[in-house]
């Protein structure tokens, strides 16, 4: 391709569905990838559309949590100790994040995004042949005693504000929903509106064939850095330098090493996440099972049953502490008396993460030449459609689909 109109860093779920989004808009797209598509955090996670998850993780609630969940190094959430003074500037923004007034403007964001992201699904997956992969099976969130589920009941309060639709459920009613459940949950609260991909690799990998089938292209190339010079911006990686009238930044968890090169300081993060995939017949699973307070979750993918969660904030670089995915494996056999354990593969992944829970979407303060398309933490499958529609609304001058303030990079300066 001689000079795209577009060059779209980074071919995970975000990268690759703004690339189709632009694409589909008439113009010339290049997707670069150092590793190619479905690399990264795209390739193993919980393959949830979890449209309801609309209120922050930064909240007074996990404030009160957090320091418990601590005690145990293996637990849903740890700090490894070489990190913490790294992690502390990120973790100030957290704490700031946290004020009931920032909590219900992140909650008003992230819940236009996710109706975005919502009504813009069926039709993507339509136009992009994925719509057999979408399993609308709901998830089922479960609770070990009254006092537990009560202490749930104001987020589901403010969730039902938003629209968001859920029953709660006694044991019986739980059992009905998914069979095999220890009898230490004694409440649960199923939510339909909760949709599942059969595979989420599979899913960016079909992603990216319909790219390349819609004219496309896609190359294997590592950016170092952005340049913008007149009428343009150069995309620079070892040994090669491309040309093109705009980028966009979806590199995930490494997006503000690039960003940095056009001068703009994103307090980027990343809560690495740990999962175990076991054989198709470890259990037979009804629907996705939330396990909140131990911060993982179970998802029944067309490859397997996928055991995983937590959250660690530890960097980058750090190798993967894989007693993190046994941990959890050994938490869902419990809770699962049925659960076959064995022959599972376990995977981590860098959640690309704000302080605030919300993404970057928007415009780079260097040039309006260079769109911004990461940070989506704990939520980037879910929101893909929505930050495609996003990105190719800002690539093509349209007015966004949704006020896009809350999602600046430049909030935190
Ligand atoms: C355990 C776990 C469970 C999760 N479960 C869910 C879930 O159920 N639902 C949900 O919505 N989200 C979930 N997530 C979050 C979700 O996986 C991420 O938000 C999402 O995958 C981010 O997508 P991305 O395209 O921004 O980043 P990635 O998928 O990480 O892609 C970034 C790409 O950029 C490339 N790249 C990076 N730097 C460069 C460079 N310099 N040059 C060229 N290429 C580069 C990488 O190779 C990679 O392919 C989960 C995450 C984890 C870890």
């Amino acid at each position: 391709m001689a000079e795209p109109d577009v060059v779209v860093i980074g071919a995970g779920v975000v990268g690759v569905s703004a690339a189709i989004a632009a694409r589909a808009r008439g113009l010339s797209v290049l997707l670069v990838d150092r590793d190619g598509p479905a690399a990264g955090a795209s390739a193993g996670n919980a393959g949830a559309f979890a449209f309801s998850d609309i209120l922050p993780l930064a909240s007074p609630r996990i404030l009160r949590k957090a320091p418990g969940w601590m005690v145990d190094p293996l637990g849903p959430l740890t700090v490894p100790p070489g990190y913490a003074l790294r992690i502390a500037p990120w973790m100030f923004h957290f704490w700031r994040a946290c004020s009931p007034a920032r909590v219900r403007r992140s909650t008003v964001a992230q819940a236009a995004l996710m109706d975005l992201s919502r009504a813009e699904l069926d039709p993507f997956l339509a136009r992009t042949g994925t719509a057999p992969m979408l399993r609308r099976e709901g998830n089922l969130e479960v609770y070990e005693g009254e006092a537990q589920f009560k202490a749930s009941l104001a987020g589901w309060r403010a969730k039902q504000e938003h629209g968001i639709g859920f029953e709660h459920l006694d044991a019986a009613g739980m059992a009905a929903v998914q069979p095999g459940l220890a009898p230490r949950f004694s409440h649960g609260t199923f939510t339909p509106g909760w949709y599942s991909i059969a595979d989420p690799k599979l899913y960016t990998l079909a992603l990216a064939d319909h790219f390349r089938a819609a004219g496309g292209a896609i190359e294997r190339a590592e950016v170092t850095a952005l340049r913008p010079v007149e009428d343009g911006v150069e995309v620079a990686g070892p040994g090669r330098t491309i040309r093109t009238a705009q980028v966009v930044v979806a590199a995930g968890a490494f997006s503000h090493r690039i960003a940095r090169t056009i001068g703009e300081a994103v307090p980027l993060e990343t809560e690495r996440g740990y999962n175990t995939t076991l054989p198709a017949d470890a259990f037979d699973l009804r629907t996705q099972l939330t396990f909140g307070g131990h911060g993982f979750v179970v998802t029944r993918l067309s490859t397997g049953i996928r055991v995983g969660g937590a959250v660690e904030l530890g960097g980058l670089d750090r190798p993967p502490n894989f007693r993190r995915s046994a941990a959890m494996l050994t938490k869902a056999q419990a809770f699962l008396p049925g659960l076959k354990p064995g022959g599972g593969v376990q995977w981590m992944g860098f959640r690309p993460s704000l302080p605030d829970s919300l993404p970057v979407i928007g415009r780079a303060r260097a040039t309006p030449r260079v769109i911004y398309a990461f940070g989506h933490g704990h939520l980037g499958l879910t929101q893909s459609t929505g930050t495609a529609r996003l990105v190719a609304d800002l690539l093509a001058g349209a007015p966004p689909a949704i006020d896009i303030g809350a999602f600046s990079a430049q909030r935190f300066s």
